[in-house]
């Protein structure tokens, strides 16, 4: 009986079961009431009439004869079985002839009522005759007095009640049919009308499962406004919300999902046991892994990181050195969890964020590394200056000559510094990207040959030959001549000053592609291989004392690479310890090449 339906059907079936059962003993009662009062009644006036027509009539010694007429001529004694007894109780006559055989039998208790002179009525006794035969009568006994108020006589009638109890059994049997029937009819309809309630539960039920199952997109049809089409209608507000909310829950851990892949630092993300349940992918970049079993203290390990990492509520935080000379800086965060029926706060877990601090790390180094520099270079002419200021402070100011010697120096010195900060002040406003630059089309050819012309008197003191044959075709690049024009004058000065005397250098321009290729080759000293990736670098020099004797400060080619880089070219270098230098300039053509003629 656990489902609805069946305890509606049950619920109907007791309900009608026990109307008609009330309804139908009330009505059978009635009846028997109603036909008990009827026969009572016909019994009274049935005495009473036998009083008045044999009694009042007649001497005692015809009642006999008399009582059989008048059950003969009167239709209403035809019925029933009447006697006459005295004040003895005994019989005197009898409405049927043979009355010894007969049912004629007296309820005793009826005969003293009737004797003390009450009526009395006996709806139901069992009378048997003299062959043993049992019949139902109802009985009725009636005192008959004289004058003086004294019982002379009792009629006592008697009435088959047979046909009576016949039909109340017949009533009650029609009844019995009318339940089965309504009973039959009550559970059909129980179950159509259970139906029409249980039914659309049952949908719901099913859809619900469904929405468990994770689809969201169940709704219902609403049929009518009752109950059920009220929690229908709820239903469906219910399933639009929930997909609602979680499309929108879905979306914004997507959300976080892909702020979480794309970010640079690496986080990984540890339940209280330990056990990793989130980590994104620079993790995997970070420390060179691939699908290995990650677990907090197998990220310690790998750290060499000791200590009690899960202590709630302090963090952590400290650098790491890592494969291929790699730094990474490690926070280790725990998190607690906050439990919303108690209020308390339980250890959630530890997040770890992993950030690649190398190239912070190289320019720190390569900070230092400048300062350093920077010291050292501005060191040398300094302590010239100061070593000749005081030479003069000392007395040498009186010897003309020798001061004039003096003070010259102190202006070589001084120009070196001024050129150094010349060019560490240019170096800063390339990285702060200040430096302006005058961009134009420019002849690379008629740039190259001022520039020649421009060092032709260096060269010659080193008796040292430029040769360049300029190409008869314009060549235009876009970009700023100055800045150009300082980039080919520090090669070319640094293929003169790295060569020995009477050497040649060698210029030529080329076309290749949509670039244009400047050549400054020399027979020089040469490069080491090692040097070739370096030679870029501020203050790298390969022979630090032979350059600075030649009075260069190693900032020349960083400039040159800052200002090629600004004019989207490139510089290559070819070199052979001993034998020569090439570098080699590559500028892109200008749109404008071969379209405009020579200014
Ligand atoms: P600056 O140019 O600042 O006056 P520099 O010439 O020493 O000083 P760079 O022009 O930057 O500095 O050159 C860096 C180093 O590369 C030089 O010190 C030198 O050792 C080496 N170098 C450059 N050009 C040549 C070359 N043509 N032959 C041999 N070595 C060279
Ligand atoms: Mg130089």
């Amino acid at each position: 009986m656990k489902s609805i339906r069946w305890r509606l059907v049950f619920m109907y079936l007791s309900l009608v079961f026990i109307v008609m059962i009330l309804t139908g003993t009330f009505i059978t009662v009635t009846a028997q009431n109603r036909e008990q009062r009827q026969a009572s009644e016909e019994l009274h006036q049935c005495a009473v009439y036998i009083e008045e027509q044999v009694i009042e009539q007649y001497d005692s010694r015809y009642f006999q004869d008399s009582l059989v007429n008048l059950s003969i001529v009167s239709s209403a004694l035809r019925n029933m079985d009447a006697s006459i007894l005295d004040s003895q109780g005994r019989t005197i006559a009898c409405s049927t002839a043979s009355s010894q055989d007969e049912f004629q039998q007296f309820n005793s208790s009826a005969v003293i009522a009737a004797l003390n002179g009450e009526e009395s009525f006996l709806p139901r006794s069992r009378i048997t005759n003299a062959l043993g035969m049992e019949k139902t009568v109802m009985s009725y006994s009636y005192p008959c007095k004289d004058e003086s108020g004294k019982v002379e006589y009792i009629v006592y009638v008697q009435m088959d009640s047979q046909a009576i109890e016949d039909s109340i059994a017949q009533t009650a049997r029609s009844l019995i049919v009318a339940v089965v029937i309504a009973l039959i009819i009550t559970a059909v309809l129980g179950l159509l009308f259970a139906n029409t309630i249980t039914s659309p539960i049952a949908a719901l039920t099913k859809k619900a499962n469904l929405m468990a199952k994770g689809r969201l997109d169940q709704r219902l049809a609403v049929k009518g406004s009752d109950e059920i089409g009220q929690l229908t209608k709820s239903f469906n507000t219910m399933a639009k919300e929930l997909s609602k909310t979680i499309v929108e829950s879905e979306e914004q851990r997507n959300k976080l999902e892909i702020v979480l892949h794309n970010m640079t630092d690496g986080i990984l993300a540890f339940d209280d046991k330990g056990q990793l349940i989130h980590i994104n992918r620079s993790c995997y970049d970070m420390l060179e892994i691939d699908d290995v079993n990650i677990s907090l203290s197998w990220l310690m390990e790998l750290f060499s990181i000791t200590g009690d990492e899960e202590e709630t509520g302090s963090v952590r935080e400290l650098t790491v050195k890592g494969k291929d000379d790699k730094y990474i800086s490690v926070a280790i965060i725990p998190y607690t969890l906050k439990k919303k029926k108690h209020r308390q706060e339980i250890a959630g877990g530890t997040i770890v964020v992993l950030h690649d601090i190398t190239r912070h790390r190289q320019l720190d180094m390569m900070r230092q590394e400048f300062v350093a520099n920077v010291s050292h270079e501005i060191g040398t002419p300094l302590t010239t200056i100061k070593g000749y200021a005081e030479l003069l402070l000392d007395g040498a100011i009186d010897d003309r000559a020798v001061a004039m010697e003096f003070l010259k120096e102190i202006n070589v010195a001084a120009d070196r510094m001024k050129l150094l900060r010349d060019d560490l002040l240019d170096l800063s406003r390339f990285d702060t990207k200040v430096n302006k630059f005058n961009m134009e089309d420019v002849n690379l050819v008629s740039l190259v040959s001022g520039c020649c012309r421009q060092n032709l008197i260096v060269a010659e003191n080193k008796h040292q030959d430029i040769i360049f044959n300029p190409p008869s075709k314009p060549m235009f690049i876009y970009g700023d001549p100055g800045r150009i024009n300082q980039v080919i004058t520090n090669i070319m000065s640094n293929a003169m000053k790295y060569s020995n005397e009477g050497t040649a250098i060698n210029i030529r321009l080329k076309e290749k592609g949509d670039t244009y290729r400047l050549e400054i080759e020399d027979n020089g000293i040469g490069m080491p291989k090692e040097a070739l990736e370096r030679i870029f670098d501020r203050f790298y020099r390969v022979d630090k004392a032979r350059s600075r004797a030649m009075g260069g400060n190693g900032l020349g080619l960083a400039i040159a690479k800052e200002i090629m880089d600004a004019h989207n070219g490139s510089i290559e270098v070819r070199s052979e310890l001993g034998k020569g230098t090439t570098m080699t300039l590559i500028f892109p053509k200008s749109d404008m090449d071969g379209i405009i003629d020579e200014k």
